[in-house]
């Protein structure tokens, strides 16, 4: 099963900016399937183990602040090929680079502000799910 789900967040630059429903909508249109969803805010301190991955970049802090700046909306996603195709969905990690009409083209603010998160991997998509979600309940 774990091939075919991915986590995503619909980050708090969007949240704020009112962007929910229609992120949601497109996601829904592409043929994902919203397993699970929650509203929620991220502590820094559940930031940082997050983007633990990231915690020798340059942008580190200034990520985790954001990131806990405000709700966030957080799923698991179902499809075929849900992390491949859930990153061709959301478009480039910087929206300058995002193609015309992915989620990060129509809604980011700026490469740190990009307004939706994507697993990168299946293993990290795993890790992601139980990270937010006791995902024991859907095997
Ligand atoms: P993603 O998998 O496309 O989200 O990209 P990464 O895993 O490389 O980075 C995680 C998140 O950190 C991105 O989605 C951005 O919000 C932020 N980020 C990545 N690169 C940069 C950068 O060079 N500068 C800043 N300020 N933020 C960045």
């Amino acid at each position: 099963m774990f091939g075919n789900i991915t986590l995503s967040i619909i980050k708090p630059d969007a949240v704020k900016k009112g962007y929910s429903m229609s992120i949601l909508s497109q996601i829904i249109n592409e043929g994902f399937n919203i397993i699970t969803l929650k509203i929620t805010e991220l502590s820094k301190k559940s930031a940082i183990i997050f983007y633990e991955e990231h915690k020798e970049k340059y942008f580190f802090e200034s990520l985790i602040v954001f990131m806990s700046s405000g709700p966030i909306i957080s799923m698991i996603l179902k499809k075929e090929n849900a992390v491949k195709d859930f990153r061709i969905l959301i478009g480039d990690t910087n929206p300058i680079n995002a193609k015309k009409g992915t989620i990060r083209n129509l809604y980011a603010t700026s490469l740190e502000k990009n307004a939706i998160h994507g697993s990168d991997s299946n293993k990290n998509a795993f890790k992601e799910c139980k990270f937010f979600f006791p995902i024991e309940k859907f095997s």
